[in-house]
């Protein structure tokens, strides 16, 4: 279908776009990469009335090395992400979960704070936002603020971003040497996911010193599994040990049931992928 339609504005800087959304209220949409909201206008389910475009805002571009934490900036795309080798050494999590994602083409024209601001419970990259502990800086009206992840996804599709606000950045802490896998369950090949666990794990001498877990598509927003990291610590990267502390992943979760699985099967899924993703993550 042909989306219905709209005035369309392309801001160079952060503040004119922020004018514009403030100017025109829920009128107006942003526009990151496209890849869900085109759709969704296609379909008509969304009908703003200006579309405002952040591609030609720079600011809002790439990755910078702040000490102890990657930031990436909103417009970001996956590939940019994944092309930085910078990511790969400290936030190894973050890499092998946006491998996951889609397709090239979506992985070109997708942008990380697309992603995690339309927060798709089944959105791959919520769950290790949540397990490396990112925060969330988000500028509107009365200036700039930072949001944790905890606080950040508040709902299904919904966040602390505010109508008249705009993602800017997501800042990583790094996790250097940290051990890490993301375990996808789908039924075919560039699905979203049905569930799917972000691990990440420091281990020395093949004993588990620390490890953060995060659930996909376990509820209405990504959560962590911290009964699993609490259960992991000090524990020997062995099969049997790792399952033992994978047998609470859904404790606390609110799975969905529907033509990919029952919550039952969910929650089954979660302890099965977790120590999969646990034992990758740890090298075992
Ligand atoms: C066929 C297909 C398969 C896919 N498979 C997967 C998959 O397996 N896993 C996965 O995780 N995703 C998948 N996606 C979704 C893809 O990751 C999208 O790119 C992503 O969900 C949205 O990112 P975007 O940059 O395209 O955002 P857009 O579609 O442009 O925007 C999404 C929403 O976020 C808002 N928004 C965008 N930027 C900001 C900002 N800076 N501040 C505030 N609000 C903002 C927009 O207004 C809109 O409401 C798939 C998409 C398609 C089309």
């Amino acid at each position: 279908m042909i989306p219905a339609q709209f005035e369309y504005a392309a801001p160079t800087t952060v503040e004119e776009a922020l004018a514009l959304l403030i100017d025109h209220g829920d009128e107006a949409k942003l526009l990151a990469g496209g890849q869900s909201l085109l759709p969704v206008m296609r379909m008509r389910m969304n009908a703003p009335e200006l579309v405002v475009d952040l591609g030609r805002v720079e600011s809002l571009q790439g990755i910078r090395d702040d000490g102890d934490a990657l930031v990436i900036g909103a417009m970001t795309s996956y590939q940019a992400l994944l092309d930085d080798p910078a990511v790969h050494e400290h936030l190894l999590l973050l890499a092998k979960a946006t491998e996951t994602i889609a397709d090239p083409p979506i992985r070109h024209g997708g942008t990380v704070g697309g992603a995690l601001a339309h927060a798709d419970p089944a959105g791959d990259l919520g769950a290790s936002a949540l397990a490396l502990g990112a925060s969330f800086t988000i500028l509107g009206g009365s200036g700039r603020r930072t949001v944790p992840a905890e606080e950040f996804f508040q709902g299904l599709f919904e966040t602390a971003v505010g109508e008249n606000e705009i993602l800017t950045e997501i800042r990583f802490p790094k996790h250097t040497g940290w051990g890490a896998h993301y375990e996808k369950f789908v039924r075919v090949s560039h699905q979203w996911s049905i569930v799917a666990v972000a691990a990440t794990v420091r281990a020395s001498g093949g004993t588990i010193e620390e490890a953060r877990v995060g659930l996909t598509n376990m509820g209405d927003r990504p959560l962590r599994a911290t009964s699993v990291e609490q259960a992991l610590v000090g524990k020997a990267a062995t099969e049997d040990a790792v399952r033992e502390a994978a047998a609470s992943a859904a404790e606390g979760t609110s799975p969905p049931s529907d033509l990919n699985g029952d919550a039952d099967f969910r929650r089954h899924l979660a302890t099965v992928l977790t120590r999969r993703a646990v034992l990758a993550a740890a090298g075992a």
